[in-house]
C-alpha cells in the first residue's frame, strides 16, 4: 500500500503550525469599522450558523459590529439609525476567496490599480481575501484596507512565490541555505504565509517545512507530486489545486507514474493516464487527507472549465469580466485558448477523458467533503479569463456540481475560511458581535448557489454600499485595468502557462 507507506514517511517530517492560533494572534482588525447605526429589515437572514433561514428578519449594526439578528417585530430601530429596505432578499455572510491575485501585480498594470481592483472583489460580496503570490505592494494594501484610507476587502497576503526556477515575484530555492533564508525573509517581510508554487526538489521541500516550523509561519500552495499530498498533508500544509492528488490515485498497474498536476496538464501525451484512476484510491486519498486536518482549496472552476469542460470564447467574451482584461494579457491567454483547445489535441485529451479529468476532480471534493475534510473556497483569479469576485461565485457553483449542498458551498466561502484564519470570532456567520460584513441577494442561496451572484447591496464594516455604488465600482476597475473599447494590443504577453 503506497499510502500507507507514505503516511509512515511523513511521520518524519516535523509537523507545520497550522494557521489558525498564529494568524488569531496578530488578528486584532484587518479591515476598519464604521461608526453609526445600520439597520437592515424585510430581509431573510441566512446566517451560515446552521443550513437555516430566518424570515421576516431583522440585522442591526452599531460601529461596524453585529447587534441583532432576528425576528423583525423584536428590534427597536434607534434614531438616526440608517435604515435599508431589504425588499425581501435574502442576507448572507461577506464572501471570502482565498486565492486570488491582482493585474497589478505583474507589468501590465501600475500598482495605482490596486485599490480599484479591490473595489470590484467588494462589489462582488467578496469581504476577505488572501492574496496568493505575494508583493510589498499587496502589503501596503493590506494596512491601507485595516486603516481605512481604502476600501476593500480583508487581506491576508502570502509570501512570493518560492519556486525552484526563475519567475515573477519569486524567490528560486534550491538549496537547504537558500530554502531556510527565504523563510526567514518572508517572515521579517510581514507575509502571512509562506507560498509554494512549482520545481521544489523534496530535500527543498522539507527544508522549507522544518523552517517554516521554527518561524511560526504557516505553508500553504502547490505540491509536487515528489513530495506528494500524503507527505504535504501530514506535514500539515494547506493544499492548493487538488495538485498531486491524481498521481496518487493511478493504479498499481498503471504503465506511467505522471500525471496532469501543474505543468504536465500541457502535455497530450500524460492525458492516458486518465484512464487509471483507480476510484478506491480516489477515496482512500480523500479520507487521509481529510483526517491530517489541512484545509484544501480546490480551484474548481478554474481548472475544470479551463481544462476540462472548456468555455466557447462566445461565452468567454459575453461574460462582464472580459472587460476587465489588460489587452496584451488578454490576447496572451486568447492564443494559449486557441493552442490547447487545437483540435489536433483531441487524440490524447480526448472528449471522455475531459470527462474524466472533470469527474475525478468532483470525485476528489465530494470524498473529502463527506470524510469531513475542509474546503476553502478560491477563485484563482484572475486567471484563464475569470475575474475576482465574479469568479468565486464560479467556484460555489462548481462546488455544488461537485455534489456538494449549497450550504456546504457556501461555508467553504464564509466559515470555512475564517475558522482557517483564525477569525470566526470576528466574521464568517451573521451572529451578535461580528463585523457587519454582509451581502443583500435577490434569492435565497440555499436553494440556487447562483443566487449569491444576484447581489443589490454590500455592507462591509457596516458601511453600505447600494447597487449603484457596486456598479461604479465595477467599472471603475474595468478602467484601471482593461482597455476602452476592449481593442487588442500589438504583440501581447504570455501567459505563464503553469497552472496556476
Ligand atoms: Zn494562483
Amino acid at each position: 500500500m503506497r499510502v500507507r507507506l507514505l503516511a509512515l514517511l511523513a511521520g518524519l517530517v516535523v509537523s507545520q503550525p497550522q494557521a489558525a492560533p498564529l494568524l488569531a494572534q496578530q488578528l486584532a482588525a484587518r479591515g476598519a469599522l464604521t461608526s453609526g447605526d445600520l439597520v437592515i429589515r424585510n430581509v431573510s437572514v441566512v446566517p451560515m450558523v446552521s443550513d437555516t433561514v430566518i424570515r421576516d428578519a431583522a440585522v442591526h449594526v452599531r460601529d461596524g459590529r453585529i447587534t441583532f439578528v432576528g425576528p423583525a417585530r423584536d428590534l427597536r430601530v434607534p434614531q438616526g439609525a440608517r435604515v435599508v429596505d431589504g425588499g425581501g432578499g435574502y442576507l448572507m455572510p461577506g464572501l471570502a476567496d482565498m486565492h486570488t491575485h491582482l493585474f497589478s501585480d505583474g507589468d501590465e498594470v501600475p500598482d495605482s490599480a490596486g485599490a480599484a481592483e479591490l473595489g470590484v472583489m467588494v462589489a462582488n460580496g467578496v469581504t476577505a481575501v488572501r492574496f496568493m503570490i505575494g508583493t510589498p505592494k499587496q502589503l501596503a494594501l493590506r494596512e491601507a484596507v485595516r486603516s481605512g484610507t481604502v476600501t476593500g476587502p480583508q487581506l491576508w497576503v502570502a509570501s512570493p512565490q518560492l519556486t525552484g526556477r526563475a519567475s515573477e515575484n519569486a524567490i528560486v530555492t534550491t538549496t537547504d541555505a537558500e530554502a531556510r533564508e527565504a523563510v526567514r525573509r518572508v517572515k521579517r517581510e510581514g507575509y502571512d504565509f509562506v507560498k509554494l508554487t512549482l520545481f521544489l526538489t523534496p530535500p527543498v521541500w522539507e527544508s522549507i517545512i522544518h523552517e517554516a516550523a521554527q518561524q511560526r509561519i504557516p505553508v500553504v500552495g502547490h505540491v509536487e507530486p515528489d513530495v506528494g499530498v500524503i507527505r504535504a498533508a501530514a506535514a500539515g500544509q494547506q493544499l492548493e489545486h487538488l495538485d498531486s492528488f491524481l498521481e496518487a490515485a493511478l493504479a498499481d498497474s498503471a504503465p506511467m507514474k505522471t500525471s496532469l498536476t501543474q505543468g504536465r496538464i500541457f502535455t497530450m501525451r500524460n492525458w492516458p493516464s486518465l484512464d487509471y484512476i483507480d476510484a478506491r484510491k480516489v477515496d482512500q486519498l480523500a479520507g487521509a487527507v481529510a483526517r491530517s486536518g489541512v484545509y484544501i482549496g480546490p480551484t474548481q472552476n478554474v481548472f475544470n472549465t479551463a481544462f476540462g469542460s472548456g468555455e466557447s470564447l462566445d461565452t468567454i467574451q459575453a461574460r462582464q469580466d472580459f472587460r476587465h482584461w489588460p489587452p496584451r494579457l488578454r490576447e496572451g491567454y486568447l492564443r494559449a485558448h486557441a493552442r490547447y483547445w487545437a483540435a489536433a489535441n483531441d487524440s490524447l485529451k480526448s472528449p471522455k477523458r475531459r470527462a474524466k479529468y472533470v469527474a475525478v476532480r468532483n470525485q476528489f471534493v465530494k470524498a473529502l467533503q463527506d470524510s469531513g475534510g475542509k474546503l476553502i473556497a478560491g477563485s484563482d483569479t484572475p486567471e484563464w479569463f475569470h475575474l475576482y469576485g465574479f469568479g468565486l461565485h464560479r467556484e460555489l457553483g462548481a462546488m455544488v456540481r461537485a455534489g456538494l449542498t449549497p450550504y456546504q458551498a457556501l461555508v467553504t466561502a464564509t466559515r470555512n475560511p475564517a475558522d482557517y484564519l483564525g477569525a470566526s470570532a470576528h466574521w464568517g456567520t451573521i451572529e451578535p458581535g461580528k463585523r457587519a460584513d454582509l451581502v443583500l441577494v435577490n434569492g435565497n442561496p440555499l436553494e440556487d448557489i447562483a443566487n449569491t451572484a444576484r447581489i443589490r447591496g454590500v455592507a462591509i464594516g457596516g458601511r453600505w454600499l447600494d447597487r449603484a455604488t457596486l456598479d461604479e465600482m465595477i467599472a471603475r476597475g474595468a478602467r484601471a485595468t482593461g482597455a476602452p473599447g476592449g481593442a487588442g494590443g500589438a504583440g501581447g504577453a504570455s501567459p505563464a502557462l503553469s497552472p496556476f
